[in-house]
């Protein structure tokens, strides 16, 4: 329900795919989509242009790439349901303050987004104001979508006049793609809804979401087999609401974040702190080898090269 795709243009995130030998496939589009443009207009079939810039799924879904990551470390190494409550400085390093226990190190790399370290980990002594107020005011990107999958037994989608792709200015389903799996032999939709619906029940966002989808395709769309969705508004882990108003991308890269902080102990990292293609996992892949550098060669200069 979280990261899907990418594009050829994602270039470290493909090297680290390729070298960790994970498979990809592209997104299947078809060669039409049903398109939605007002709400006093019905909607259309129309030709989807030729692609230049193909969209590719991970095999197997995106934990696929987390997976193969953690294998690579002994399990003592990761420390899973532990979360950071404070940071605060000590003569020689940084204490982080866990309900769990405390944990002591010399350097702390935070790959939380910007907004939700800054409003949720307590750091003492306080960052300076000016960085504060930029991590305030750092959109945390696609932090208040909506995500939802339909299973079916058969891609009745891909029968002519129709097809799963669909982009609509009406909404509440705002786009929705065939996320078949790579076999193709599990059959599903997957889509988003407008984050305006975060405050209803799943089952009401369900009732307005196969409404629309059932004007596109008919009664079969209440033959699922499946219904997921995540309203990712709601994970205290990824969201927190913004205390003034923020725009998308909003401060996604800033310089600031290519600096080292709390005496040269703590690197702000993570995607959206990354110059190139933040608040996507290439900018988080990015991102991770500015922190390698700094850590090997202790040098914060790779953004500039
Ligand atoms: C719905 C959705 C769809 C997306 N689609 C795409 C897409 O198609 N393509 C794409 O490239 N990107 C997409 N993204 C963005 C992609 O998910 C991010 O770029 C990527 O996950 C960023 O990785 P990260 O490691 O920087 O941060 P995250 O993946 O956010 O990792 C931060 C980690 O910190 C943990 N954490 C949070 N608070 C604490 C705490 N207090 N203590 C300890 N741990 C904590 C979280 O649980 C999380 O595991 C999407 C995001 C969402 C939400």
């Amino acid at each position: 329900m979280g990261a899907t795709w990418w594009g050829p243009k994602h270039t470290q995130l493909k090297t680290l795919l390729e070298t960790l030998d994970i498979p990809v496939f592209p997104q299947r589009l078809g060669q039409k989509a049903i398109y939605e443009p007002i709400s006093t207009s019905p909607f259309q079939l129309v030709t989807l242009p030729e692609e230049d810039q193909p969209s590719f799924r991970i095999r197997g879904g995106t934990s696929t790439l987390i997976r193969a990551l953690a294998s690579t470390l002994p399990e003592s190494e990761i420390h899973l349901g532990t979360r950071a409550a404070g940071i605060s400085e000590t003569e020689d390093g940084l204490r982080v303050g866990c309900p769990t226990g405390d944990y002591h190190a010399r350097l702390i790399v935070s790959t939380l987004p910007p907004y939700l370290l800054k409003s949720t980990v307590h750091i003492t002594p306080p960052l300076p104001p000016n960085l504060s107020e930029l991590m305030e005011q750092t959109h945390t990107w696609m932090g208040e979508s909506i995500k939802f999958g339909l299973v079916y037994d058969r891609p009745f989608w891909r029968e002519a006049h129709t097809s799963g792709t669909v982009f609509s200015n009406v909404g509440p389903v705002t786009e929705l793609y065939d996320h078949s799996n790579f076999e193709d032999n599990h059959y599903a939709l997957k889509g988003f809804m407008s984050s305006s619906f975060h405050s209803l029940s799943e089952t009401e966002r369900r009732t307005r979401i196969l409404r629309q989808l059932r004007a596109y395709f008919g009664d079969v769309v209440d033959s699922y087999l499946a219904y997921r969705e995540k309203a990712w508004a709601g994970d205290s882990f990824t969201y927190a609401p913004y205390r003034k108003p923020v725009f998308p991308h909003q401060n996604n890269g800033n310089t600031q974040y290519q600096k080292v902080w709390m005496n040269g102990k703590l690197l702000i990292a993570g995607s959206e702190t990354a110059p190139a293609y933040p608040g996507y996992m290439e900018g988080a892949v990015q991102s991770a080898k500015w922190v390698a550098e700094f850590i090997i060669r202790g040098n914060t200069a790779l953004w500039e090269q």
